[in-house]
């Protein structure tokens, strides 16, 4: 891998010196193509464009890479020469995410009309806080290494506050997240636990997202590496880290369809990113795929443009049970529209009554118990395979990005006990149970 350093020349970090972020050589800004050195910086100073990491690809021989990728480290870090870490991230104190299981639905497909063995379920609950924010905050926490911070920070709706929270404590940095103030108990208690400061605004995702734009700009938050704001090109790389554990795990596959849920839509656009970067490399057939989006009814803006025929997304003030994807005004959006469309595929929603149905069905049939997100994101899939837009005889994977335990009261009132009995057989035959 050919390690690059280059000098920051921006930033209110107090580094200096050079950046060892591995094959990341720079950012260039979506929009325009701009290039920047690296630093904490995430908007085009040219046309305020967003930036992502751009990065001297390996070269050479695809069947080296796939060999030095398959005798790496069981998580992320396995895929270290296409990240912007350095070469000897897997060495420092970090939560070492990724590499989750990839589970093939059998029971799960035979219920939606599948065809045996193409239908996977890709169950990012697995990583150490339960949730796929492990994998963005893993990048995120080695580009605030790079720029000297000593503070982490977020706006979340959730699961990122935990995420953050933990990384920052295994890592020995401070944090300091902000949420909204009404989240689930499980959410609350999961950020809180780490020991970090957790801090309620008054207002929904885009009131928290809003208040720390405004103090990235001021002096009281000098020094502080929010990962989703001024650290996001580097945060939105861990999201291809799905696409190539899904290909891998498939045998150095593409799927023909992947099901993605869409907060920000980052997840989704760079899980797009990595697939494309599998095919230039090398390392999977160049073939077709398609990328669906899923959203839920309640705080829907690119579902409702992508039927609309919009190019722009319209934002919606969130009112749904799936709080870590109610993200009103989505900073990916038109990124998402251009890949759904591009790839043939579609973005659509579901109620909150389906999301709560999803949820039970992929519990009953395959054991998983996901989240309200993991509720929106197969609930959607059984939408689009009912309405003929999924394939049923093609490999197909649903993303599940979190775990039910956060969001229990989403599925409480309709769960219980079958029968409480007293401790004897009789009672037990009574209740009907024998
Ligand atoms: C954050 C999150 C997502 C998607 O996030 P994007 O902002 O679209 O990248 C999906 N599922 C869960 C559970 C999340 O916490
Ligand atoms: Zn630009």
């Amino acid at each position: 891998m050919a390690v690059q350093t280059v000098a920051t020349t921006n930033g209110s970090a107090g580094s200096t010196g050079s950046v060892d972020l591995g094959p990341a050589s720079g950012l260039s800004c979506r929009e325009c193509g701009e290039r920047f050195d690296l630093g904490p910086i995430f908007a085009c100073e040219v046309c305020f464009g967003p930036l992502e990491v751009a990065y001297d690809v390996p070269s050479g021989d695809p069947e080296a890479l796939r060999e030095r990728i398959e005798s790496g480290p069981e998580n992320i870090w396995r895929y270290a020469p296409l990240l912007p870490v350095p070469a000897d991230v897997a060495d420092k104190p970090n939560l070492n995410p990724g590499w989750t299981k990839l589970v093939q639905a059998d029971n799960l497909a035979r219920e939606l009309g599948v065809e045996a063995g193409k239908l996977f379920v890709k169950d990012d609950s697995g990583n150490p806080t339960h949730s796929f924010k492990d994998r963005v905050v893993a990048q995120a926490l080695e580009a605030a290494r790079a720029f000297g911070y000593t503070t982490l920070s977020c706006s979340s709706t959730g699961n990122l506050a935990g995420a953050v929270g933990a990384a920052a404590a295994r890592a020995g940095l401070r944090s300091c997240v902000f949420i909204p103030h009404d989240l689930e108990q499980g959410k609350v208690v999961m950020a809180a636990v780490y020991g970090g400061e957790l801090v309620g605004i008054e207002g929904n995702y885009d009131d928290v997202n809003r208040f720390c734009s405004e103090l990235i700009g001021d002096p009281a938050g000098e020094g502080w590496g929010f990962v989703n704001v001024n650290l996001r090109p580097y945060y939105a790389e861990g999201s291809k880290t799905l696409a190539y554990e899904i290909c891998e795990q498939l045998g150095w596959r593409l799927p023909d369809q992947i099901v993605i849920p869409i907060a920000s839509g980052s997840q989704l656009t760079k899980i797009d990113k990595g697939l494309q970067e599998l095919i230039k490399l090398g390392l999977v057939e160049d073939k077709p795929y398609k990328i669906f989006g899923a959203q839920a009814e309640g705080c829907s803006p690119v579902s409702v443009a992508f039927k609309a025929g919009h190019d722009v997304v319209k934002p919606q003030k969130p009112d749904t049970i799936a709080k870590s994807l109610a993200i009103g005004n989505p900073a990916d959006g038109p990124y998402v529209l251009d890949i759904c469309r591009r790839t043939g595929g579609a973005v659509e929603d579901v109620t909150d009554e389906q999301i709560v149905d999803a949820i039970k069905l992929l519990a009953r049939t395959e054991g998983i118990f996901t989240e309200t997100a993991g509720g929106t994101t197969l609930g959607v899939a059984k939408k689009l395979i009912e309405a003929g837009a999924i394939d049923p005889s093609l490999t197909t994977v649903v993303v599940n990005t979190g775990d039910g335990l956060k969001t229990l009261d989403a599925v409480a009132p309709t769960t219980g006990m079958t029968a409480v009995i007293r401790p004897n057989l009789d009672s037990f035959r009574e209740a009907g149970l024998a």
